[in-house]
């Protein structure tokens, strides 16, 4: 089957599975969403998760919030590519939306754990961009989930003491920045998926573009 057409390049390529992965308050969220909205080639995946949806959160777009009975019945059925208990809740990442994206040459954007991105490196290894975001520090972190404003100090305490366990996963990851400042953390992230995208390997189409623009040259 013909890959789609590169919006960019103009020329067929694969998609790419970027992963997101931080503790929580080093960046993470806003990150992606600058992501998307500077860049509307890239969808976010939607992760089902057990979790009870929280105020301010819409059911089918921040996540889709299922029960414990189904969160089961979807593993049963091979619904997940990935999925893991996440402080006390189960996460996963349905397959079919990142089938349906890497067909038609479209690039989504997972926030996941560390645990989730070992499993999706597993399953689509060469397809996958491994992105971890570092605070500039510990107390920078601290601050930051305070000034969120959503967060209990017990939840924070929480958050803060989970944090060293996520980030000790940091040499896993493909690309690890320091998120001292978002618009030029943007700007890296923006410029990693910028390169990843031109990759010879993801760059199907130019097998044809060179034997056209050699082609002449060939015949004469
Ligand atoms: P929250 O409940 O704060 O939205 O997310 C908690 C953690 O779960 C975050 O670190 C997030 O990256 C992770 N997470 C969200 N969706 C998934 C998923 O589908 N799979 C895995 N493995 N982790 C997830």
């Amino acid at each position: 089957m013909d890959l789609p057409i590169d919006e960019q390049s103009g020329r067929r390529r694969r998609g790419l599975l970027i992963v997101l992965s931080s503790p929580s308050g080093a960046g993470k969220s806003t990150i992606s969403r600058m992501l998307l909205e500077s860049d509307s080639t890239i969808t976010m995946s939607i992760s089902a998760t057990t979790r009870p949806i929280r105020p301010g959160e819409q059911d089918d777009v921040d996540y889709h919030f299922v029960s414990d009975a189904k969160f089961d019945a979807m593993i049963a059925a091979g619904d997940f590519v990935e999925w893991a208990p996440v402080f006390g809740h189960r996460y996963g990442t349905p397959k079919v939306p990142v089938k349906d994206a890497l067909r038609d040459g479209r690039d989504i954007l997972f926030d996941i754990d560390w645990q989730g991105t070992q499993q999706l490196h597993s399953a689509m290894g060469e397809d996958l961009v491994r992105i971890f975001l570092l605070p500039p520090s510990l107390a920078e972190l601290e601050r930051r989930l305070h000034q969120r404003g959503t967060d209990s100090g017990e939840v924070i305490g929480d958050r803060m003491s989970r944090a060293a366990g996520e980030i000790s996963h940091w040499a896993e990851y493909d690309y690890v920045l320091v998120n001292s400042e978002t618009e030029s953390c943007l700007a890296d992230v923006r410029a990693i998926v910028a390169a990843e995208r031109l990759k010879r390997s993801r760059q199907a189409g130019l097998v044809t573009f060179v034997r056209d623009l050699v082609g002449t040259r060939g015949a004469a």
